[in-house]
């Protein structure tokens, strides 16, 4: 069992080493975490998406599950307001009907490191395995969300849809898709340089002794089990306060590698401001220097022979110019007759 506590302790906020965590403590932290999530600006792509869902914009689940996976997807290393703007530009074009062409869709907004050209081309060669991701998780009602996450990291694979984003496409299917029931209770949230900072600095690890190199590790299985003692309904809460705080200033953020300005900081009034003058992440992490980069790599060259033989048979449809609900239902027919390791 872990003991979700702090490393040290002995003032106001916080407690001894090995104790259970003050309880008053713990009501400030919630208070402040769920005061930044009710004031945090709209999300643009829930409104859009609960907008056009409104207008009956989207033919069924599997229209509804694809346009989250496709902006997920879209949603990395730029602005959500880009990652929608890519998405309601290749719906237009098709894309939640059937593999739309690079001819077909205009070129999109890059992400940073990555040209406008390349970035429509990876979107289009990773359409068909979009599609049948999509048609996966509506093959099945209920879901696990680290089951879900462990599909989307394994044998349902898309190329671009890394953790960080594949985590934003379970929050957003949670949210809103009301048929697919995701248990959210094994959400784990994304710990990088800036969260694992600003936990640091909060007191709930020790980058002496609480390392990070990954899933399991100590920081993973101490941080996990304190966010799953502080919001076991709606661990994903902690996600944007944690990193948005570690962020550079002209994002936004307080909590920088050194000298961090607690000023206005959102844990302001409950930090412990532990490691002030030195950076955390670099004491604990392997990744020292990584600043929210992405763990993913894609392995553009490994299609396994079922992911092959769907992109075939896609393209047989759109051949035999199969489309709308006939190809929507083909596809989950592929899916059902194909499914695997049913959780
Ligand atoms: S109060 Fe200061 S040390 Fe604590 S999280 Fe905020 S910026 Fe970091």
């Amino acid at each position: 069992m872990v003991t979700v506590g702090f490393f040290e302790g002995g003032n106001e906020n916080t407690i001894v080493k090995g104790q259970e965590p003050d309880e008053d403590w713990l009501r400030r932290f919630r208070e402040i975490i769920i005061t930044y999530n009710e004031n945090r600006a709209p999300d643009s792509f829930m409104l859009w998406f609960r907008q056009r869902d409104s207008e009956q914009f989207f033919a069924d689940e599997f229209q509804r599950v694809l346009a989250i996976l496709i902006v997920a997807r879209f949603d990395q290393r730029t602005t959500a307001e880009n990652a929608l703007e890519n998405t309601i530009a290749v719906v237009n074009c098709g894309a939640l009907e059937r593999l739309v062409t690079r001819n077909e869709i205009p070129l999109l907004i890059p992400k940073q490191n990555v040209t406008a050209e390349k970035w429509t081309d990876l979107f289009c060669s990773s359409l068909s395995e979009l599609h049948s991701l999509s048609g996966r998780i509506i093959a099945q009602k209920e879901w696990d969300a680290l089951k879900l996450l462990g599909f989307m990291k394994g044998e349902f694979r898309v190329p671009y849809l890394g953790t960080k984003t594949a985590r934003l496409a379970v929050r957003w299917l949670h949210e809103l898709v009301s048929s697919i029931k995701i248990d959210m209770l094994t959400y784990r949230i994304l710990i990088d340089s800036l969260v694992y900072r600003v936990c640091s600095r909060l007191g709930i690890i020790d980058p002496h002794i609480d390392k990070y190199s990954g899933e399991n590790s100590p920081a993973d299985v101490k941080v996990q089990a304190f966010v799953s003692k502080v919001f076991p309904q709606k661990p994903w809460l902690l996600d944007e306060p944690l990193w948005s705080t570690g962020r550079q200033p002209d994002k936004g953020g307080h909590c920088f590698p050194k000298n961090p300005n607690c000023n206005g900081c959102l844990f302001q009034s409950i930090c412990r401001r532990k490691f002030l003058d030195t950076d955390p992440s670099s004491l604990g992490m392997e990744t020292s220097n990584a600043e929210r980069q992405p763990t993913y790599k894609p392995r553009q060259q490994e299609v396994t022979s079922e992911q092959a033989e769907f992109a075939k048979y896609v393209e047989d449809l759109k051949q035999k110019g199969v489309k709308g609900e006939e190809y929507r239902e083909k596809i989950m027919q592929w899916q059902r007759e194909h499914r695997k390791g049913e959780t």
